[in-house]
């Protein structure tokens, strides 16, 4: 079989050496002679797992004592909504950052539960190239309960490398795409939160890094598997978990450590990104269409600006045994998602392709 690499931006490709883990244990996990996803979560085994997984989590993104990690259900769409019910208060509204698709998403949702404000932060110059623009908010956002972004649009590849300042309210991040992708001041943020099947681990979980004193406040019609305090105060058990998807996750986690934790894998990321920026910069052939200083690391977009061109690019990578370049069909193009799983390898892989195609097509 020739050499995979899946360039997916979700859900993503999984560090193969927990794959084979989890393969070598699937029939008997902790020497019980069943799998992990046939016994109860309030077991020893898995309680066990769980308070691990958490202390390992804590451990790897140095999250400080005041925050609780909760594991939850519903994806990073679940918690457009749960924001809301949970942390509106005396303000009654909140501030939702535009920087693409996902945090307009978010707003959309809110607008559903609460009155919220919108403010674009990205601009589009003559040449298409997208930038943010402002990312200081200190003198409007104390009027509200909080303020929402997301720190890396999966489907544009923009990425908001520098905290948004927005004084002593409330930040909350939508981290799907870039959590634990490199090091980050958590105490900046009242809540973080991150659907699991890109980053962090398979779909069907979904973090939330949660600072203590928000918990306490959801209103009276949040339903129990949304509200944050009951979810704390059951170590997110207050229904039965997804057990399997969480054990992943646990693996990942202790995977990651192996590896020297985020600061390490901070490194390899930036490595990749910058291999293939470089290479991008140089073509002429192919075009990336994010300011310099706002390119994900995570998601890198291009497109040799021509359908039927890209669309071949597509083909012939997926027969060469690189997967799942295609863009997002609101943007077209490809993109290509380098997550923590993503070997250098793999950037390597692509950009020789690349070359290949762009000297055949030219
Ligand atoms: C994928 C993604 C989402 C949606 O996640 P679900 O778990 O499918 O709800 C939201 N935000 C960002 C930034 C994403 O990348």
């Amino acid at each position: 079989m020739t050499q995979i690499y899946n360039f997916s931006a979700g859900p993503a490709m999984m560090p193969k050496a927990v794959l084979e883990q989890a393969q070598a244990e699937l029939l008997n996990w902790q020497n019980q002679g069943t799998s992990v996803m046939e016994v109860s979560h309030r077991g020893k085994y898995f309680s066990e797992l769980a308070a691990q997984s958490d202390k390992d989590f804590r451990e790897l993104y140095h999250i400080p004592d005041n925050y609780k990690v909760l594991f939850l259900q519903g994806g990073a769409r679940g918690q457009f909504a749960a924001i809301p019910m949970n942390l509106i208060g005396k303000k009654g509204k909140a501030l939702y950052l535009n920087s693409g698709h996902w945090s307009a998403t978010a707003a959309k949702e809110a607008r559903n539960f609460c009155e919220i404000d919108e403010i674009n932060i990205t601009e589009t110059d003559a040449n298409g190239l997208i930038s943010v623009v402002r990312t200081d908010f200190s003198d409007i956002a104390e009027q509200y309960d909080y303020v929402h972004y997301c720190t890396n649009e999966t489907i544009s590849g923009v990425e908001i490398k520098e905290i948004p300042n927005v004084g002593n309210a409330v930040l909350v991040a939508d981290m799907s795409s870039n959590i634990l992708s490199g090091e980050i001041d958590i105490s900046q943020f009242g809540l973080i939160y991150a659907g699991a099947q890109k980053n962090l681990g398979p779909a069907g979980i979904t973090i939330v890094i949660v600072r203590e004193d928000l918990i306490g406040h959801a209103r009276q019609a949040t339903p129990s598997i949304w509200n944050y305090e009951t979810q704390a105060n059951a170590d997110s058990m207050i229904n039965t978990p997804p057990t399997f998807a969480w054990y992943l996750c646990a693996l990942v986690f202790k995977h990651l450590l192996k590896e020297g934790g985020v600061k390490a894998v901070e490194a390899r990321n930036l490595k990749k990104a910058e291999l293939l920026y470089q290479y991008l910069d140089s073509s002429t052939f192919y075009h990336n269409y994010i300011a310099k200083p706002n390119r994900s690391v995570m998601n890198v977009t291009f497109t040799t600006n021509n359908d039927e061109l890209n669309a071949k690019f597509v083909a012939e990578a997926t027969q060469a045994g690189l997967q799942a370049l295609k863009g997002h069909k609101v943007l077209g193009g490809m993109r290509a998602s380098i997550y923590n799983a993503m070997p250098i390898e793999g950037v390597e892989a692509l950009i020789a392709f690349m070359d290949k195609f762009a000297k055949e097509n030219n």
